[in-house]
């Protein structure tokens, strides 16, 4: 194959999307598509909210980077209001969920390290998570095909299986320096922690004065009905990876930490030439002022609800297909008996339905928050007709 002016590192489909309304897309062809990807999990108000725009345009005319040389009035404010909504007592803005985990990381380690504590550097993470393509994110992650081709991998991360506290429990050591793990697992195919699991990763933190950080890239930001998915479980981390829907298209990330956390993230200690500036603050903060507003959880919550008991429903009519739905709030799975990636096509070549294709035969169900009964109708419609007219052997992945 040629090489292409584009790195050939994604295996694009033919969609060319050139503009969005709301929460459709349009091809460069001119075909019409509902987006139930969302870029993602990261279109949380859509493709064309007005007030997003506007504080982008805003900001754009006013003011757009001057580095972290200077005071930020800006970053203040966002992460002002990212303290007084979340566990958090500071933050590191940056630009992408990777780097929000390497922060994360590298906080994790400084804890221990700017104690003294030099043995102390190892995280223990979970098998099919996802937590970015750098190397520090790659070697994270247990999945050899992220791997291949990138050896050596950096050195620190110890693999248990998902939601399996005995193990985590097994695999501490001295060098324990905490656990990395994301509540729902988003790429890994929207599987939810369990109650069980979560507390009791707090409570092993709690007893060996280990770091529990939460990656959150993908389930945060009201996405699964509560602002951060940690909520749901009653405990909160110690540090926290926050970035796809947070700048609602804008790259945007964030990692929060308690005071104690970022002890060891003093001066000169990090840094990022965009992070935090102006324009994605103003991203940001128009984001979180619609989704910390008034009802607009107890609306993701709702459509959720709406949207999962049609889906549930639904399956019943393809036994042979589908196996079960799971997910919270917004981001729901739809797993099915066979892989999922060709059944993604198919509703994307055939029925004009954005979706997006996971780990353990999971179809990614993660629309703009924003929705109302109408697109969930039209995704029920363009789903049905998709799968009545499905043939597996038919369709190139
Ligand atoms: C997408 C994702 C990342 C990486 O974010 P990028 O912005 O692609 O670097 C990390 N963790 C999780 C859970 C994600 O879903």
């Amino acid at each position: 194959m040629p090489i292409t002016p584009l790195m050939p590192v994604y295996p694009r489909c033919g969609v060319r999307p050139v503009r969005g309304e709301h929460c459709h897309l349009i091809s460069e062809d001119g075909a019409r598509y509902l987006d139930f990807a969302s870029g993602i999990a990261v279109n949380l108000l859509g493709h064309s909210h007005a007030g997003l725009i506007g504080a982008i345009q805003r900001q754009a005319e006013t003011l757009m980077h001057v580095s972290n040389l200077y005071g930020s009035p800006q970053g203040e404010r966002l992460a002002q209001r990212l303290v007084e909504l979340t566990f958090a007592d500071t933050v590191f803005f940056t630009n992408s969920g990777a780097e929000a985990v390497e922060c994360a990381i590298k906080t994790a380690r400084a804890y221990h390290q700017s104690a003294g504590n030099d043995r102390k550097y190892e995280l223990i993470t979970f098998a099919n998570a996802f937590h970015g393509r750098t190397m520090a994110t790659i070697s994270a992650s247990n999945q050899d095909k992220m791997h291949k081709g990138f050896h050596p991998l950096l050195q620190g991360f110890k693999y248990v299986e998902f939601d399996d506290l005995d193990g985590a429990r097994a695999a501490m050591g001295p060098n324990t320096a905490g656990f990395l793990v994301e509540p729902i697992q988003g790429e890994g195919g929207i599987r939810a922690a369990s109650d069980e699991f979560i507390r009791g990763l707090r409570a092993l933190a709690d007893e060996h004065d280990l770091m529990l950080i939460f990656d959150e890239v993908q389930c945060g930001v009201a996405r699964s009905g509560k602002l951060y998915a940690y909520e749901h479980y009653g405990v909160a981390p110690d540090i926290m990876a926050t970035a796809k829907g947070i700048g609602g298209g804008f790259p945007l990330g964030a990692c929060l930490a308690t005071e104690k956390a970022a002890r060891g993230m003093g001066l000169g200690s990090h840094g990022s030439t965009y992070g935090g500036n102006p324009l994605a603050m103003a991203a940001g903060e128009a984001v979180l002022e619609v989704v910390a507003g008034d009802g607009f959880l107890a609306d993701v919550v709702a459509k959720g609800e709406r949207l999962r008991s049609r889906l549930e429903q639904f399956i019943g009519n393809y036994p042979e297909l589908f196996e079960l739905v799971r997910g919270k709030g917004l981001m729901l799975g739809l797993k099915l008996k066979s892989e999922s990636r060709p059944f993604v096509a198919h509703l994307r070549d055939n029925h004009r339905l954005l979706t997006v294709a996971a780990g353990d035969n999971t179809v990614r169900v993660i629309p703009p928050l924003v929705i109302d009964d109408a697109h969930i109708d039209e995704f029920m419609e363009k789903l049905s007709a998709g799968a009545a007219s499905y043939q597996p052997e038919a369709v190139p992945a």
